[in-house]
C-alpha cells in the first residue's frame, strides 16, 4: 500500500534579511503545499511558493496569540496526515527557541517524517549586522545563547558566573533587561561590561542602542526599543566602533514601496534591499499564461510589426515559437516594446527592438490581460499571459503596508500606477500626505502625476537616475 503520510520541513526563515534563509530551506518553500509561518520569518519567502501552495499564519502578534502552539501541532499533523508537503518556517533558527523539540516530538508519535533545516540564527545574525563579531581571539572564546523569558530554568541564580559564555545573547529579553542586567551584576559582572541591543537586526529598520549593564535598560527605554529585539553582552560589543558595516549603507534606514506590474522578481526591491533600505515590492500578483495556438504562431511568420507589452510577454511567446520549431529568423521583422525592461530582455534574446510610446495600428500586439476585466477579442491581440492578485497575499500585503511607515513609491512604469491605485482599494489603505515618489523616465512621471501622484522624493529619483539599480 502506497504510504499517504505526507513529509513536513521544519525551516528557518533566517532573522530578517531575505537572503539569509538557506538554499535548502527556499527549496523546501518551492515544493510545499502548505507553509505555516510565523511573525518572525519574512513573509517576502513565500513569494517563491507555488501559486496553490496554502499559506497559514500562525504568527504571534507581541500580546496576542494568533493559534495556540497544540493548535498549530495539531494543524501540522492532520495536513501531514492527508499527505501533503508541509513546511514550518520558523524565524531564525528553529532549534533555537523556536519549539522545533515539542513539535517534532509531535510528529515522531505520529510516525509521520520530517527534517529539520537549520536557519541562521538571530543572536549570531544581529551581532554581525550590528558589526559585533560574537567571538574574537582577543576578546571571547565562547558564546551562550539564552532567553530572557523569566522561568525556572533561565535563573541566573541557578548558574554560577563561570557558566557563561564571554558573549551573552538575549533572545526576548526587552522586558526583562534590566532584571537580567542586575543579576549579572551581583553575580560578579562588572559594571563596564558593554551591551549592545538590536531592534529589527538584518533589516532596513535595525536599530542598535549601546550601554554598559547599569546604563542599557534606561537606554532601551528612551528610545523605545521593542520586540524583536536581541541583547549582546561582552566585550565584543566594543569592536563595533571600529566594524560597523550595515548601518552605513547608502539607503540605511529609507522606507521604499516599489510599485509592481508583474509577478516576477523585482530588481528594484533587490537593489535597495542590499543598500540597506526597508523595502517591499507591492503588490503581489500571480501569472497566469495562456496556450498560444499554433495558428497564431503561424501567423507572425507572415506578420511586418509587433510590439510587446512586457518582458513576460516575450518569455512566453518565445518557448511557444521555438519549441514548434521555429527559428528565430522567422519573426517579423521589425519589433517593438513598451518598456526598457522588455528592451532588455529582447536584447538578451539577440533581438534588437524599438522603445515607443503607443503602438500603431499595424502592429500586432503581444499583450497580456488583467484577470478582472474581461479579454478583448482583438484580431490583432495575441494575449500571452493574464495578472491578476495574488488571494494569498492580501493580508500580508496589507499588513506590511499599513505596519511600515513608507517614505517613498517607486513607479518603474505607467502599468505599475495603475496596480497601485487597484491595490490600495483592495486592501483599503490610505497613503500618508507626507509620501513621495520617485518615477523611471518622463512618461511614467507624467503619467503618475495625471494619476494624483504628484510629489518627487528628489533623493530616490536621483538615485534612480544613477542608475546603479539595472546592474544589480
Ligand atoms: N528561532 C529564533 C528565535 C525565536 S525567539 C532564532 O533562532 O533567531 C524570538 C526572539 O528572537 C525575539 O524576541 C528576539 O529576541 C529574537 N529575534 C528574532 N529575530 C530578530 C531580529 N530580526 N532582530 C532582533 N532580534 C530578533
Amino acid at each position: 500500500m502506497k504510504d499517504v503520510k505526507g513529509f513536513v520541513s521544519f525551516v528557518g526563515a533566517g532573522p530578517g534579511d531575505l537572503g539569509l534563509i538557506t538554499e535548502k530551506g527556499s527549496s523546501c518553500l518551492r515544493d510545499a503545499d502548505v507553509v505555516l509561518f510565523d511573525r518572525l520569518a519574512n513573509p517576502r519567502l513565500l513569494r517563491v511558493t507555488k501559486e496553490n501552495c496554502q499559506l497559514i499564519y500562525c504568527g504571534k502578534l507581541p500580546d496576542r496569540h494568533v493559534m495556540r502552539q497544540e493548535k498549530i501541532n495539531e494543524t501540522i499533523i492532520e495536513l501531514a496526515l492527508m499527505g501533503k508537503r508541509v513546511v514550518r518556517l520558523k524565524g531564525g533558527d528553529p532549534a533555537v527557541f523556536g519549539r522545533v523539540g515539542e513539535e517534532a516530538e509531535a510528529l515522531q508519535k505520529q510516525g509521520i517524517d520530517y527534517d529539520i533545516v537549520p536557519g541562521v540564527t538571530s543572536s549570531i545574525a544581529a551581532a554581525s549586522y550590528a558589526g559585533i563579531p560574537v567571538t574574537h581571539r582577543d576578546h571571547s572564546a565562547s558564546i551562550t545563547l539564552r532567553t530572557g523569558h523569566s522561568s525556572q530554568k533561565n535563573s541566573v541564580e541557578n548558574h554560577n558566573r563561570y557558566e557563561h559564555g564571554d558573549t551573552i545573547a538575549y533572545y526576548m529579553g526587552v522586558k526583562n533587561l534590566g532584571h537580567h542586567c542586575q543579576e549579572l551584576l551581583e553575580n560578579g559582572f562588572s559594571p563596564e561590561t558593554q551591551v549592545a541591543v538590536i531592534e529589527w537586526a538584518t533589516t532596513g529598520k535595525q536599530r542598535t542602542v549601546e550601554g554598559t549593564l547599569p546604563t542599557i535598560a534606561s537606554k532601551v527605554a528612551i528610545n523605545r526599543i521593542e520586540n524583536p529585539a536581541m541583547t549582546i553582552i561582552g566585550d565584543v560589543v566594543g569592536l563595533r566602533k571600529k566594524l560597523k558595516w550595515f548601518e552605513k549603507k547608502k539607503m540605511f534606514g529609507k522606507r521604499v514601496l516599489i510599485a509592481k506590474a508583474s509577478s516576477g522578481e523585482s530588481k528594484l526591491e533587490r537593489y535597495f534591499l542590499d543598500q540597506g533600505a526597508v523595502t517591499y515590492a507591492y503588490p503581489t500578483l500571480k501569472q497566469r499564461n495562456k496556450l498560444i495556438s499554433s495558428e497564431w504562431l503561424k501567423r507572425l511568420q507572415s506578420v511586418e510589426k509587433m510590439v510587446f507589452f512586457s518582458p513576460e510577454s516575450v518569455h512566453i511567446l518565445f518557448e511557444a515559437f521555438f519549441s514548434e520549431g521555429y527559428d528565430i529568423r522567422e519573426l517579423p521583422r521589425s519589433i517593438f516594446c513598451l518598456s526598457e525592461k522588455t528592451k532588455r530582455v529582447l536584447k538578451k534574446a539577440g533581438i534588437r527592438s524599438e522603445k515607443i510610446t503607443e503602438p500603431t495600428v499595424d502592429m500586432i500586439r503581444i499583450g497580456y490581460g488583467k484577470n478582472k476585466e474581461p479579454i478583448v477579442k482583438d484580431a490583432n491581440l495575441l494575449v500571452t499571459h493574464t495578472l491578476d492578485f495574488d488571494p494569498r497575499f492580501t493580508e500580508i500585503d496589507q499588513r506590511l503596508l499599513e505596519e511600515e511607515l513608507w517614505e517613498t513609491v517607486i513607479f518603474p512604469s505607467k502599468s505599475s500606477v495603475d496596480w497601485f491605485l487597484d491595490a490600495l482599494i483592495l486592501h483599503g489603505v490610505k497613503l500618508k500626505k507626507e509620501i513621495g515618489f520617485a518615477y523611471i523616465g518622463e512618461s511614467v512621471k507624467e503619467y503618475a502625476k495625471s494619476k494624483g501622484f504628484q510629489h518627487t522624493n528628489e533623493e530616490i529619483q536621483q538615485e534612480l537616475e544613477a542608475g546603479k539599480w539595472k546592474s544589480s
